[in-house]
């Protein structure tokens, strides 16, 4: 018996960590992230002024979380 591998498994994947999306949220470019990763992010990466997208490097001036 084989799964297909399908879009639903990448989009369970964060990009930060390579692990499975714990709390997972969506900025508004459409990438997903643990909450508690793209959090300290751009707490780290952005202290003030727009934040942006690790995968895409859209700015975001609101972070917007979308949860599942
Ligand atoms: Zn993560
Ligand atoms: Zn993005």
């Amino acid at each position: 018996m084989k799964r297909h591998v399908g879009e639903e498994e990448q989009r369970s994947c964060c990009a930060l960590c390579q692990k499975v999306l714990m709390d997972p949220v969506s900025t508004s470019c459409g990438h997903w992230f643990c909450r508690q990763c793209i959090t300290s992010y751009w707490v780290q990466s952005t202290p003030s002024g727009p934040s942006s997208c690790p995968q895409c490097e859209t700015e975001h001036l609101q972070p917007e979380l979308t949860s599942i």
